[in-house]
């Protein structure tokens, strides 16, 4: 069956690592928004934001220019701990779906942390390090970027401090005994610890939490305490830029053997790992050199990009964050309990935002009974059990091979797989008991976050 001259899984080796990132935004015509202060209504400048993040993440988030950017010696050989990741032909997918597309998919899920955070988490650590600060803060949702955070700040030696979502933190405590074991101090949000925690639990004391409320929290808990500083896992423009170490591998591997994809396709949360593996790609298309089809993946229950609207609003629920541009479902919106718990965020990256507003790529939102059906197949074809969040590239993957089947296309179709889904197995037991439900937003509802968003220009 492995029957081509391409090998079951390509890596490279530690000499044909990418050295640099690459700043998708330096190719783009048209830039994304810049983000603004909630307080002036003026671009955020460089010291506002230097109040909340490091220094040279600040330099990164606002460099709209410089193409590549070294990455530094020290986070390259922590890459090395555990990358270049494989690219996988996945030969046993299309032989149970009996396709004559050709399949590739980019596996992050070789690490601890099970996904691709750990390749901002690292970056992110070592700026914070090297600034001489004494911690971080943050949230963390389902868990996997808190892990991430947690494992980057111990091989630093640096303070990590978790706002944990409050649902996951009672609902996942082997994540977050992964967090403590790593040295982390794990908090769930909204708690009594911050003043944006109180205010939110006056008003809504029954709460379960969500990420924008975490966030709000972890702002607060760095920019009120000497010598921390808040780091972000998603959605920001520094971590799509540490995320293209994903994409860039992706293409060296497929270049050393003369693969081009046509389509490609990732599931998209805040948008970074889909970000990172289409940048190079996409860098090709904003000069012209090659086409592909891009296609971001998201939930139903969470459909920023294809229900969303294109507007400036705030990226946390504390509304102390910075305005971004981007495709939302407004700051408001609370996802019903879905189980992809790192797709649940209200917004999604200004970059992405834009691409796909420009129309260089396109978005499709699946439902996650159809997710898990598409992940239990891949499972048990090519042995990896995937994270939901993963699961939903996986399912826009499989139909789009299906389509093959019926045309006879013989196209090559990438799509990232971001993680393992070893803790999300409350996930599968409901889907393995026949209880799991689909749970897709009225307009109505949708209409009620959207109506709050913040009035700009
Ligand atoms: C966080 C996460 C995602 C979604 O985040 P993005 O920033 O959109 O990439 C996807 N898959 C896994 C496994 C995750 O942990």
């Amino acid at each position: 069956m492995f029957n081509e001259n391409i090998p079951y899984k390509i890596y490279l080796s530690e000499d044909e690592m990418p050295k640099q990132w690459y700043n998708v935004r330096a190719d783009m015509k048209k830039k994304p928004a810049p983000l603004l202060n909630p307080a002036t209504g003026r671009p955020v400048t460089a010291d506002e934001l230097g109040a909340v993040f490091c220094g040279e993440l600040v330099k990164q988030e606002l460099d709209e220019t410089t193409p590549y950017i070294d990455i530094p010696g020290e986070i390259l050989d922590f890459y090395k701990m555990y990358r270049p990741s494989p690219l996988v032909r996945a030969y046993c997918l299309e032989k149970a779906l009996d396709t004559p597309a050709k399949i590739y998919y980019k596996f992050e899920g070789n690490n601890t942390s099970g996904s691709h955070k750990l390749n901002s988490a690292i970056a992110q650590a070592y700026y914070a390090k090297k600034q001489g600060l004494k911690g971080v803060t943050t949230e963390t949702g389902a868990g996997q970027w808190g892990t991430a955070l947690s494992m980057a700040c111990s091989y630093f030696d640096l303070d990590c401090r978790v706002y944990m979502v409050k649902v996951s933190y009672e609902q996942k405590p082997f994540r977050r005994e992964v967090m403590r074991t790593y040295g982390a101090s794990v908090t769930p949000s909204p708690s009594m610890t911050t003043e944006v925690g109180k205010k939110i639990l006056a008003e809504f004391p029954d709460t379960n939490g969500s990420l924008g409320c975490a966030i709000s929290e972890a702002v607060e808990a760095a920019t009120s305490s000497e010598g921390y500083r808040y780091v972000l896992g998603s959605v920001l423009s520094q971590v799509l830029l540490h995320q293209t170490v994903i994409g860039l591998e992706t293409k060296i591997a497929m270049d050393k053997y003369g693969i081009k994809p046509d389509t490609i396709i990732g599931c998209a949360g805040g948008g970074s790992n889909l970000g990172g593996l289409i940048a190079p790609f996409m860098g090709e298309k904003l000069r012209g050199e090659a086409d592909y089809r891009i296609i971001a993946v998201e939930p139903a229950s969470c459909p920023s990009l294809t229900r969303g609207v294109y507007a400036y609003d705030f990226c946390d629920t504390g509304k102390v964050c910075p305005l971004q541009k981007m495709y939302t479902l407004g700051s408001g919106f609370m996802p019903s309990a879905n189980h992809a718990g790192g797709l649940r965020y209200h917004g999604m990256s200004s970059i992405l935002s834009e691409l796909y507003d420009q129309g260089l790529m396109e978005a499709v939102s699946v439902e996650q009974t159809a997710v898990f059906e598409a992940a239990q197949k891949f499972a048990r074809v090519e042995g990896i059990l995937p994270a939901p969040e993963s699961s939903h590239a996986i399912k826009a993957a499989v139909d789009e091979a299906l389509k093959c089947r019926e045309t006879g296309e013989e196209k090559t179709i990438l799509f990232g797989l971001t993680g393992t889904g070893y803790f999300d197995m409350y996930a599968y037991a409901a889907y393995n008991d026949g209880k799991m439900s689909d749970y897709i937003p009225t307009d109505e509802e949708l209409q009620k976050s959207i109506a709050d968003l913040p009035k700009i220009g």
